[in-house]
């Protein structure tokens, strides 16, 4: 009886057909060798991106350390499995609380309740957001998870919302540290738009939606969207968000940054009027770069966000930036940093369609 021997070479396997010869002694002879390249694994294939009871049994890891938790009545450790049985709708992931006698799944509190997207495929677009620098558009992701656009689109939108942070706990800067501080036009352009919808009222980012952020040089950036960059507007954000007194303040040589300068341990400015961008460790390349990867994909993926979807594109380029390899954070911890957040909030479609 022929006999299959497989023997991997580097991205391919031999496959020795054999017969045997002597049954005793184990030997074979090969009666031909076939020489074939291994199936590509990919990530994607890894059982929680494929099969819904184990997307659930891997979120149920992130979200739940210390044991089961009943979003009903918040106690830890005591409910007991369900077993899925989709011929009786009973579905993957459902738990039952010995303590409330309510049934629950890890969805339940999260961005990903009443989602109707399988759940892995939903894992599967966390992690393509995540792993991809300039973000991926509604059409991409449908056509990838073989769901609507609609669905996508709105999956997308959850999955910002959990790489949203909701308060920033601590301040950026601190003794010996830079923060610099810009801001940036990012929409459509003008004259795309139906004349009832163009904007004339801003000079200088006609029509656009303005960015304010902060980097904190070698770490963090927090971006916020105002509806103008006055000394007043940022001199409380600045002084929430920053550890003033101990931090080092860069800037262009705009007026307001003058004015809030005087809070900080230092305020330099680079002067861009006369050409200067460079002056020792005086720069604003860091924020630069930053909206530079921002505006590119906004305008190359995403071609237009309108202003009330900005906040969750903003948390989408924010959340990758500050968990971006540099800081030693590859595309699969970023997947589950992003996946631990979708803890404690909820979208629904009134909430972000509307409005
Ligand atoms: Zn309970």
């Amino acid at each position: 009886m022929a006999h299959r021997v497989e023997q991997g070479i580097g991205r391919f396997s031999k496959i020795h057909v054999c017969t045997p010869i002597d049954n005793r002694l184990n030997l074979y002879i090969i009666v031909h060798t076939v020489i074939q390249a291994k199936p590509a694994m990919s990530i994607l294939n890894r059982p929680y991106f494929r099969d819904e009871e184990a997307a659930f049994a891997f979120l149920e890891g992130i979200l739940w350390k210390d044991g089961t938790e009943c979003p009903h009545c918040g106690v830890v450790g005591t409910a007991y499995k369900i077993a899925a049985n989709p011929a009786k709708r009973v579905r993957y992931g459902l738990w039952k609380c010995k303590d409330c006698r309510k049934q629950f799944t890890c969805k339940v509190g999260t961005v990903f309740e009443h989602a109707r997207i399988p759940l892995h495929k939903a894992l599967q677009a966390a992690y393509l957001l995540c792993s991809s620098k300039k973000g991926i558009s509604a059409n991409q992701l449908s056509r990838a998870l073989e769901i609507t656009l609609k669905a996508a689109w709105f999956l997308a939108h959850r999955i910002r919302e959990a790489m949203r942070e909701l308060d920033f706990a601590t301040q950026l800067g601190g003794e010996g540290k830079i923060v610099e501080a810009d801001e940036t036009y990012v929409g459509g352009k003008e004259r795309n738009k139906h004349r009832s919808k163009r904007n004339n009222k801003h000079i200088g980012g006609v029509g656009k939606e303005m960015l304010f952020s902060l980097v904190e040089r070698g770490g963090k950036v927090r971006s916020m969207h105002l509806p103008s960059v006055s000394a007043d507007n940022l001199r409380p954000i600045m002084k929430a968000q920053i550890d003033a007194e101990k931090t080092r303040l860069m800037t262009d040589g705009e007026g307001q940054y003058r004015l809030v300068g005087s809070m900080f341990k230092s305020h330099q400015v680079v002067n861009h009027g006369i050409g200067e961008y460079v002056r020792g460790d005086v720069y604003t390349n860091t924020i630069e770069g930053y909206f530079s990867i921002l505006k590119r994909g906004i305008a190359g993926v995403y071609h237009h966000v309108s202003g009330q979807h900005l906040k969750r594109y903003m948390a989408e380029f924010d959340f990758r930036y500050n968990n971006r390899s540099a800081l030693g954070v590859e595309d699969f911890d970023r997947t589950l940093a992003a996946l631990a957040g979708i803890k404690g909030k909820r979208l629904t479609y009134k909430a972000i369609d509307l409005g």
